[in-house]
């Protein structure tokens, strides 16, 4: 049985699946980059060790040095969280190799997945619907055309190795076609190593749903998360069930979500992507071989705790949960608070936190990392938290999102909180009639209003001091009055610390 645990990630993930081992009395190993020395990861695991100066590719994807810092530490599994090295074969396999568990599938799922025409022809196989497209594409210029023309404009260029919204390229028309193949092939290359692209058909006003699974020797789903709420093909407000699909389509999603999961022997948590076009088609998109960002709304409506399962999966332990067992129960909704700018082009914002106030009160959960002075490092993503809503209906769900957004205060660094809080208004949004192209198609309404309100904040708290300060000198002249010594300085933090909206 797994007694102690090295977290290889930092973030609000990190101490999302340290608080998971602590419930479960698992020793908690964090590991920390230079920019993160006094990171919540750091502070709250039961112990922490420095792998590298702040940038990546020297720290949280230092292969060898992760698992050298898990082995001095007595640690017995490794949790990859998301990101970093969650989908990376060679470090599942070497963690394996010195001996660890890897907390995750096996490193064939990985790489059969990781690669996107691979996982194509592997879900074809299985018969488990794609979107149209080619395979690899041919060198010939006028075979390559001549795929394109088949498959129909507009088309859609990936990159094999691609993920993160990265090494996509819409074509419209032919003329832009060959041009278009010959920078996404030297993009690709330079992004990922690998300059193996193909064309998808480009379908028009799509769902993204993703369907969770957790396999160990038999495959169970946790239904469905609409995804569809994205600014370049990035999630940012995900929600379960999702208001788009009928009970019927449910079922033949999580019919063909199971189906992909058993062709690569899945083990662990994943998550398997469709696009559901407007006649309610689906099509088999990715498979992520890792916890997602967006797990939390699964576990608020079914009670299941994800990264517990992994755990135990991961002790060779069978999985207790019955399918029949697992129930979609009210309505969750996500949205990724971010560090960045809306009115500069969302560009992102890292910085010192000078004042947060998180939101609390019933069906309200937020996982995040962030506290009063700490500095958000520039080095990373700039996800500062996620804020998790659960209600019985879809409508009350919406209600107390905005009720939490309107709590949610965080002065000192710029963020989304009003552009997320303005798509709870837009009228798609809340009658639940959206797809991927929600936020370019409503930008202006979106838009509106999302400068932040420090200054508003901190004028309200300036009079609230200086009413304050008035009273006090009254008080103070009274007191002199009658010869007596008091301080007007005393309580003045008070007002700012006491003063949470
Ligand atoms: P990544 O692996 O980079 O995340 P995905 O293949 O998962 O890329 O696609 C990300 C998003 O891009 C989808 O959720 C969808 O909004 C859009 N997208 C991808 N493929 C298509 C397609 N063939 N037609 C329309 N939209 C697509």
């Amino acid at each position: 049985m797994i007694k102690k645990i090295l977290v290889a990630n930092r973030g609000e993930i990190a101490v999302r699946i340290i608080r998971s081992c602590r419930e479960m009395g698992i020793e908690s190993v964090a590991v920390f980059s230079d920019a993160d020395r006094t990171s919540m990861h750091v502070r709250y695991a039961d112990e922490a060790y420095r792998i590298g100066p702040a940038p990546s590719t020297e720290s949280y994807l230092k292969m060898d040095r992760i698992i050298e810092v898990a082995q001095k530490s007595g640690a017995q599994a490794i949790h990859p969280g998301y990101g970093f090295l969650s989908e990376n074969a060679e470090f599942a396999d070497k963690v394996r190799n010195a001996g660890l568990i890897f907390i995750g599938p096996s490193s064939e799922a990985i790489t059969a997945m990781g690669d996107k025409m691979r996982a194509r022809e592997l879900m074809k196989k299985a018969g488990v619907p794609i979107v149209p497209g080619s395979e690899e594409l041919p060198k010939e210029p006028e075979a390559i055309k001549k795929t394109a023309r088949e498959i129909g404009y507009p088309v859609m260029i990936k990159a094999s190795a691609g993920g993160g919204g990265k090494g996509m390229r819409l074509v419209n028309t032919e003329k832009e076609l060959l041009d278009s193949v010959k920078r996404a092939q030297s993009e690709a290359l330079n992004a990922f190593g690998n300059g193996a692209i193909y064309l998808e058909k480009y379908l028009l006003e799509p769902h993204h749903i993703e369907f969770q699974i957790l396999a160990d020797n038999h495959v169970i789903h946790l239904f469905e998360r609409e995804c569809s709420v994205q600014r370049r093909h990035q999630k940012v407000v995900e929600e379960t069930p999702s208001p788009f699909i009928t009970p019927e389509l449910r079922k033949a999603m999580a019919i063909q979500a199971i189906a992909a999961a058993k062709s690569v022997n899945y083990s662990g948590a994943g998550t398997i992507e469709f696009l559901v076009d407007k006649d309610r088609n689906f099509y088999f998109l990715e498979m992520n071989t890792r916890l997602q960002v967006e797990h939390p709304i699964t576990e608020r409506v079914t009670g299941i705790d994800l990264v517990k399962a992994q755990i135990h999966i991961a002790n060779n332990l069978p999985l207790e949960i019955k399918q029949e067992d697992v129930l979609q129960r009210g309505h969750a909704i996500e949205c990724r608070i971010y560090a960045e700018d809306p009115q500069n082009n969302f560009i992102p914002s890292p910085g010192l936190i000078r004042h947060i106030t998180e939101p609390l009160g019933l069906g309200v959960r937020t996982d995040g990392y962030v506290y009063e002075g700490y500095e958000i490092p520039l080095y990373y993503d700039p996800l500062v938290s996620k804020l998790i809503i659960w209600a019985p209906t879809r409508a009350e769900a919406i209600d107390r999102m905005k009720r939490a957004l309107y709590e949610y205060k965080i002065t000192g660094i710029k963020t989304n909180i009003t552009f997320v809080q303005r798509i709870m208004e837009a009228e798609p949004f809340v009658k639940g009639h959206y797809n991927t192209h929600f936020i370019e198609s409503n930008i202006d309404f979106l838009m509106k209003n999302t400068e932040d309100c420090f200054d508003c904040e901190d004028i309200a708290m300036i009079i609230a001091f200086l009413d304050y300060e008035n009273k006090q000198r009254k008080r103070l002249d009274f007191a002199k009055d009658k010869g007596q010594r008091t301080s007007n300085w005393k309580n003045i933090g008070r007002i700012f610390h006491h003063n949470p909206f």
